[in-house]
């Protein structure tokens, strides 16, 4: 299959809808990553998407809607408080979880009977749902355990040949998926999986409880609340570790690697061997998100062998920074004043 890599504009827009609406899928530019999107009613569609990302089966898939509307034709009920976030963050990088009604296919769910749903915050993507008249199921559109692509190259990368049309909105916003949550209770919420709505921001409405898996190595036997939570996630071909201690150890520890295999994302302000090649990281939680996920594509790109990444601060999107990493990095912490973590 031919792969259209194409701007987002009006024209666009009717090629996208029309795929759509015909039980295709196509790559849609968000806030947070790109999206690899189907008709969220249309099993056959959503089948595909599973099949061209290679996702588990039983790993659900985000809901994206573009009114209140839709949201009440998925969610069996919608409490105050879901209403009152939806309200203070929509559209925008927040997945809240419901109750689904039946009419919403278990598929697109991963076998569950509730469904995640949110509104992005991306002009072009918010007209699409609407042009297509009913929710857009969308994972993000990296092949399953690869890096999440925030840009419409890294998703050529991934998906060339298998779907019709890319549509190229530039660069995400954020860089991280969505914050997903359940609700606890009436006045409390869980964080499933971090992003840009920190606990911070959410702590201004409700209670905040954050999920042991979030942080955590799952025990392969465990419980899971977000099934997305137990996979291996966002790594590239290069073996990832986090890099913990002071920017002189990190320093000290890089003038070991010699190889011109090994990669480095670091703060900005660490003196690098010629040996080990930098790749774009930043001293904010906000540049960690942004470059990220892109970073370790080019490491892969420039040949790495293996990529260190200097530890996060983990306040604001920063724990979404440290979720993501520690997942590529499979939990290997190295302390670069000696020890190593295991975190098992
Ligand atoms: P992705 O679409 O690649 O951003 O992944 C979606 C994430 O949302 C995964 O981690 C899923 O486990 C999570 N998710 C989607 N639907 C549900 C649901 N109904 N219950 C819990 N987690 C969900
Ligand atoms: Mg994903």
């Amino acid at each position: 299959m031919e792969t259209k890599l194409a701007k987002a504009g009006d024209d666009i827009l009717e090629e996208a809808a029309g795929i759509l609406k015909h039980g295709g899928i196509a790559a849609i530019p968000t806030e947070t990553v790109y999206g690899l999107a189907a008709n969220a009613y249309d099993v056959e569609a959503v089948r595909s998407v599973f099949r061209a990302k290679g996702r588990p089966q039983d790993n659900p898939l985000i809901l994206h809607i573009c009114s209140m509307e839709m949201l009440y034709d998925i969610a069996v009920s919608v409490s105050p408080l879901a209403l009152k976030l939806a309200e203070e963050f929509w559209p925008g990088p927040l997945t809240m979880i419901f109750s689904r009604k039946p009419h919403v296919p278990a598929e697109t769910c991963g076998g569950l009977d509730t469904a995640a749903v949110r509104m992005p915050n991306n002009r072009f993507t918010l007209k699409l749902i609407e042009r297509c008249g009913s929710p857009l199921a969308a994972p993000s559109a990296n092949t399953s355990g690869l890096p999440s692509p925030t840009s419409a190259q890294h998703v050529y990368e991934d998906m060339n040949g298998k779907i019709p049309l890319i549509v190229d909105d530039g660069e995400c916003r954020y860089g991280v998926e969505s914050t997903v949550i359940c609700f606890v209770n009436e006045d409390t919420v869980r964080i499933l999986r971090p992003g840009a709505v920190t606990p911070e921001m959410l702590r201004e409405f409700c209670h905040v409880e954050i999920d042991g898996g979030v942080l955590e190595k799952l025990a392969p036997d465990a419980k899971v609340l977000s099934p997305g939570m137990k996979y291996k996630h966002y790594s590239p071909k290069a073996e990832v570790y986090i890099l913990k201690g002071s920017t002189e150890s990190a320093e000290r520890f890089l003038r070991g690697k010699n190889t011109g295999k090994t990669g480095f994302l670091g703060f900005g302000n660490e003196n690098v061997p010629e040996s080990v090649t930098v790749f774009p990281y930043g001293g904010t939680s906000e540049e960690q998100a942004e470059n990220l996920f892109s970073s370790l594509r080019e490491a892969d790109a420039a040949g790495c062998r293996e990529v260190y990444v200097r530890k996060p601060d983990t306040s604001g999107i920063g724990l979404a920074v440290y979720n993501r990493l520690l997942r590529s990095a499979g939990f290997r912490i190295l302390d670069a004043d000696g020890g190593t973590d295991a975190l098992q």
